[in-house]
């Protein structure tokens, strides 16, 4: 609890150790933290965030591109190469090890639920396939960054893991909005990019975080004409000017009655921003509590079936 709140974060990256942590934060921390879950869980435990929704995700795209201009390779040439596709084949297995971490994690911490990632490199049967076995070992949900992972949302390679999700009721949460990454497409997060996917799959529980990262208008659009999609607050009513310059009060609250405080699920994105700061941010809001109950805590309960 925080100033009397019930508090789920939906977005967390927790790393399996600090330099790991670290790094991915390119050597520098934003906010002091590294991403350790062991760091992460006194902070939860002390200042009342009751449930933290783990995000695995992996940037594969990024790391595949990395590795392949190293070796002189550009785009789809490489996936003619042999080099190229062993390389893609160890990043893809990193996704596979990442996932069952996460689940493992949350196995041991029942403050946690795991969300894990595939990758349209895999092809198509063994996404499924590896969708269905984290499934097994407590996967509550899956991540996917279509630009980092360079695919766009779209794309029909992953239309049978959106059949999948449909049927088996697992929620798809996809990064939408600013991407400063390295080989950046920021036209794969647009949140008008969504409206094919969500027309095909109506029933199928979409969160689009960062509530559209800076495209506001494409994504309460989308609100307004999809009632299945929701959308995390994580970076976009960031409290904090080291990762992102906060919008204003006044902005803030313009944006909740815009998309309607219903569909908005707050999220941290712990460790490049400090979740106790972020969820006070919320509370401190002058909105109506009932407003502030629904963002911090009811909708992720809703949405994604937590207690
Ligand atoms: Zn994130």
């Amino acid at each position: 609890m925080i100033d009397g709140f019930k508090i789920i974060d939906v977005h967390v990256h927790p790393f399996p150790t600090a330099s790991v942590g670290t790094g991915a934060q390119f050597g520098r921390l934003a906010v002091g933290l590294t991403g350790t879950v062991e760091e992460l869980l006194p902070l939860m435990g002390e200042t009342g965030i009751d449930r933290g929704v783990l995000l695995g995700a992996t940037p594969v795209g990024d790391m595949v591109e990395a590795a392949w201009s190293k070796l002189g390779f550009e785009g789809d040439l490489c996936d003619e190469d042999e080099e190229c596709q062993a390389i893609n084949a160890e990043i893809v297995s990193r996704v596979r090890r990442r996932n069952a971490w996460v689940c493992a994690v949350a196995r041991e911490y029942s403050v946690f639920v795991p969300f894990v990632s595939v990758d349209p490199r895999m092809g198509v049967e063994s996404m499924i396939v590896e969708a269905e076995a984290k499934r097994t070992e407590g996967a509550r949900g899956i991540k996917l960054h279509p630009a980092a992972q360079r695919f766009p949302p779209g794309d029909r390679r992953m239309w049978p893991v959106y059949t999948w999700a449909e049927e088996n009721d697992i929620p798809v949460v996809f990064h939408t909005g600013w991407y400063y990454a390295t080989g950046q497409q920021p036209e794969y997060s647009e949140p008008k990019r969504f409206a094919d996917l969500l027309r095909d799959f109506p029933r199928l529980r979409v969160v689009l975080a960062h509530a559209g990262g800076g495209y506001w208008d494409q994504a309460i659009e989308l609100a307004q004409a999809f009632s299945q999609v929701h959308f995390d607050t994580s970076v976009a009513f960031t409290a904090s000017p080291a990762y992102r310059q906060p919008l204003s009060d006044d902005e803030v609250i313009a944006l909740i009655r815009a998309f309607g405080a219903h569909r908005l699920l707050f999220g941290s994105e712990y460790p490049w921003l400090h979740p106790i700061r972020e969820a006070t941010r919320i509370t401190s809001l002058p909105i109506a509590d009932v407003d502030k109950r629904l963002i911090l805590a009811e909708n992720a309960q809703r949405v994604y079936g937590l207690d």
